[in-house]
């Protein structure tokens, strides 16, 4: 796919594919448990991004009005209700994939379908038959393979499930493949008593939580652990919820809301009401990614699902963090989609940050092959990480690093022929964005 009419594609593009890969954020865990009862159509409908444009797509069906953000549009909802039938079902999700086939969603799932299951068609018959395909043959020795085809070494994760149940040994992840990032919104939006006194905190201190020291205390002990376990960095996804403009308000007014909400048991809190505790804790976090040299990714621009504000993700409004903790190393994600010149600006201007392409790949191809061109020549392309799918199963995972394979080749076979710099240097700048970049700046030691 993507065959490009350039001289130096064809060469570039078969270099590039044998390209080993450290995917810089993924959600799943590498653990792929086999399914008898696997449905094509729950499949198709859960497995990635596409149901955003589907549920983009089908605001005229059904008759009930979709609530905002992760909720699931009532085409979703209908496509994976099994006791409708396959039949029924199918004809729903026909008609609206006809009307968004051509997205970079679809592209990439079916992208990712076609590399892991031969899968040529999306006729009735032939999602049946991917279907007893996948139920005989679909499991962690199948997906391992496949992850190894494709040049993937190593994955850093995010995990959707509590990361206490996994230092614990309770969630089964893929050992010395699989390396994960701490996920922090959760421990500075406090909006009222159950939200500070976390269970997994108070058992590190070994005693309640009444106090903001007692609560930055547990913290620290939790990160030491989840560090002693082996995370490589943190995770900041807040854009979903609140502007990315943190402030840097004093300790007295964090700890009026603080000790507000704590003394308080059945009060609730806004978002505004309670900024300036949780700008406050992720400057006191920043400070221990300071501390403990921990890189800290974190969300910009586009976000998953439907209904958001796009303006509150915007990566120029973290300029203050970024000038404040110049000690930190951040890796902006997202390509900062749909913000390419801020974006730039930042991985520019600041020595401490990166540019990440995670997810960016099959958001908007055109706007990565832009950013990959436009970035070698206005970044050092040591500070560009080319690749991570965001995704929560190897199929889309795979269909994702095609498109990311296919939108690198396309900026630097351009640029070759533009005599920017000569093929073999576009395969080093290539393997420094895939490999040797994020293995470098997480101390992953993936061995070359
Ligand atoms: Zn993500």
């Amino acid at each position: 796919m993507w065959k490009i009419n350039t001289r130096s594609f064809d060469e570039l593009k078969g270099r590039i594919d044998r390209l080993p890969v450290i995917e810089t954020h993924e959600h799943w865990t590498g653990i792929c448990p086999s399914n008898p009862q696997l449905d094509i159509l729950c499949w198709l409908a859960d497995s990635s991004y596409f149901q955003s444009d589907l549920g983009s797509a089908s605001g005229d069906f059904g008759d009930r009005i979709p609530r905002p953000g992760f909720a699931m549009s009532p085409l979703l909802e209908f496509l994976l209700d099994i006791r409708h039938s396959f039949d029924l079902r199918y004809e729903a999700w026909r008609k609206y994939y006809d009307r968004t086939r051509h997205t970079a969603y679809a592209k990439a799932v079916f992208a990712g379908l076609h590399a892991c299951w031969g899968l040529d068609s999306v006729e009735k018959r032939a999602l049946l038959a991917l279907q007893e395909r996948m139920r005989a043959e679909r499991n962690q020795e199948y997906s391992d393979m496949m992850l190894a085809r494709h040049g993937i070494r190593s994955m850093i994760v995010n995990a959707l499930t509590p990361f206490q149940d996994m230092m614990a040994g309770r969630t089964p992840y893929r050992k010395g493949f699989t390396r994960f990032v701490l996920d922090l919104p959760q421990y500075h939006e406090l909006f009222s008593e159950s939200s500070i006194r976390k269970p997994h905190l108070e058992q590190e201190l070994g005693r309640k939580i009444v106090t903001l020291d007692d609560y930055l205390e547990g913290f620290e002990l939790y990160l030491k652990h989840a560090i002693e376990f082996g995370i490589v960095g943190l995770k900041d996804q807040t854009a979903y919820r609140r502007s990315l403009e943190y402030g840097n308000p004093g300790r007295a007014e964090a700890e009026a809301i603080f000790n507000r909400l704590v003394s308080r048991p059945r009060d609730l809190s806004g978002t505004q009401d309670a900024k300036a505790l949780d700008d406050y804790l992720f400057n006191r976090f920043l400070r221990l990614a300071s501390k403990y040299r921990l890189p800290v990714q974190i969300h910009t621009g586009h976000m998953a699902g439907l209904r958001n504000d796009v303006v509150k993700s915007n990566p120029s409004l973290l300029t203050p963090m970024m000038e404040l903790h110049s000690d930190v190393e951040f890796d902006l994600f997202h390509g900062g989609w749909p913000y390419l010149g801020e974006f730039l600006f930042l991985g520019k201007n600041y020595p401490n940050v990166y540019l990440d392409m995670c997810w960016a790949n099959s958001i908007d191809p055109d706007y990565s092959v832009e950013f990959f061109r436009r970035g070698l020549m206005t970044v050092p392309h040591s500070k560009i990480n080319g690749f991570g799918g965001d995704t929560h199963l190897f199929e889309t995972q795979i269909g994702a690093l095609v498109l990311a394979r296919a939108n690198i080749a396309v900026a630097l076979s351009g640029l070759v022929d533009d005599q920017w710099l000569c093929v073999e240097d576009a395969e080093s700048v290539a393997r420094a964005w895939l490999f040797d970049n994020p293995n470098r700046i997480f101390l992953l030691g993936v061995p070359a």
